[in-house]
């Protein structure tokens, strides 16, 4: 046992935290980063100088608590999404992830059951574990894909209390069927499940593409989440939100802390919203370099799943840890999702992506 942990294991910690490890995707030095799907092209300089001016107007006021109930950023958020939302359909909170822990703090924790589908995003077992909620996953068959019945009997089978579907899926980057919220959401009637459709990376999914948002009518216990940091490039704002109904926003309230978004935050979401086309131009761009990637390594012939988001999950690898040191190597940063014979790729600005593509060319 190394020092770390034995010094952790001597304090009190909740024994269903023990022996767990952090989230910890590398957060190294290197010229080209495509491991952690965060917007590769830097906002334009008209959203930057919005920014610095909304902020500068904030700042005036940091002396005093920030809107509790951010009414403003929910109405532009409201305007945003469309689909008939108004503000109360909407809640925000420091990243989709404090949304989604948010979402299990009021409907999990001790006795209740959190369903998802791995391969998935990584952190939904650690917002179960940090809220006392037991994690049960039902994998995926072989090629990654998750059907409507599969999914409604999984539900059922479990009685699980929330589901997490993630559409486009994160690693794999493809996106469900409508069908298969349907399904999951009728599933849960008998026990009253909440369903949460994570929509991170909706933004990049090809034209035509349903957004689980069409679903939200007559349906209470749906929620969709979303996030400003792919598509609008403020990973580092932290910003996510979700649209359902207006009573999930009211559960929401008894476990936020209160003036969880920060002034800052609120005035810095508020600017790039003003300024969304500048920042969805930027997403067809990406799009162009994610459906690159898969053309390119088709031709490699490496196996590149379809792909609905700034990414590319990728299989026929022999060595694919192998692959990952040698493109860290040549200064190009991707992510070992530890599935074997694949790896995902975020896609680059036009430059970074001929780094990595030429990489991997040299490398295979
Ligand atoms: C990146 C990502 C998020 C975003 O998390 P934030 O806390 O909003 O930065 C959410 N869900 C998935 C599946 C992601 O990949």
């Amino acid at each position: 046992m190394n020092d770390q942990l034995e010094r952790l294991n001597r304090l009190p910690l909740r024994e269903n935290l023990r022996g767990l490890q952090p989230y910890g995707a590398p957060q190294l030095d290197v010229p080209v980063l495509l491991n952690v799907n965060e917007n590769t092209h830097g906002l334009p300089q008209e959203v930057r100088s919005a920014i610095a001016s909304r902020v500068e107007q904030a700042v005036g006021g940091l002396n005093r608590y920030p809107d509790r109930e951010f009414t403003e950023l929910r109405e532009a958020l409201a305007t945003y999404l469309g689909h008939g939302l108004e503000a109360e359909n909407i809640w925000a909170a420091n990243g989709s992830n404090e949304v989604l822990q948010q979402i299990l703090q009021a409907f999990g924790g001790p006795g209740r059951r959190l369903l998802s589908f791995p391969p998935t995003y990584s952190m939904y077992p650690l917002l179960a574990s940090g809220t006392d909620t037991e994690y049960v996953p039902v994998r995926r068959g072989a090629d990654f894909n998750l059907g409507a019945e599969q999914a409604a009997k999984a539900v059922r089978d479990t009685g699980a209390n929330i589901v997490v579907l993630c559409s486009p899926n994160n690693p794999t980057g493809t996106a469900l069927g409508l069908d298969v919220v349907e399904a999951v959401y009728e599933a849960g009637e008998a026990k009253g499940a909440i369903v949460i459709v994570d929509e991170a990376y909706a933004e990049f999914a090809h034209t035509g593409t349903p957004s689980a948002l069409t679903l939200l009518p007559g349906r209470e216990r749906l929620i969709i989440s979303r996030t400003m940091s792919k598509a609008f490039a403020l990973a580092g704002a932290r910003v996510g939100y979700l649209a359902a109904a207006p009573q999930i926003a009211d559960a929401l309230r008894l476990v936020r802390l209160p003036y969880h978004l920060s002034a800052v935050t609120q005035a810095t979401a508020l600017a790039a919203l003003e300024h969304a086309e500048a920042l969805l131009a930027n997403v067809e761009d990406i799009k162009a370099q994610r459906d690159r990637i898969v053309t390119e390594l088709t031709a490699m012939g490496l196996q590149p799943a379809a792909s609905d988001s700034n990414f590319v999950f990728f299989g026929g690898l022999k060595d694919p840890h192998g692959v990952w040191q040698g493109l860290l190597e040549a200064g190009v940063l991707i992510r070992d999702v530890g599935i074997p014979g694949h790896l995902r790729v975020t896609a680059g600005t036009e430059a970074e992506t001929t780094a990595f593509l030429d990489g991997l060319r040299k490398l295979l």
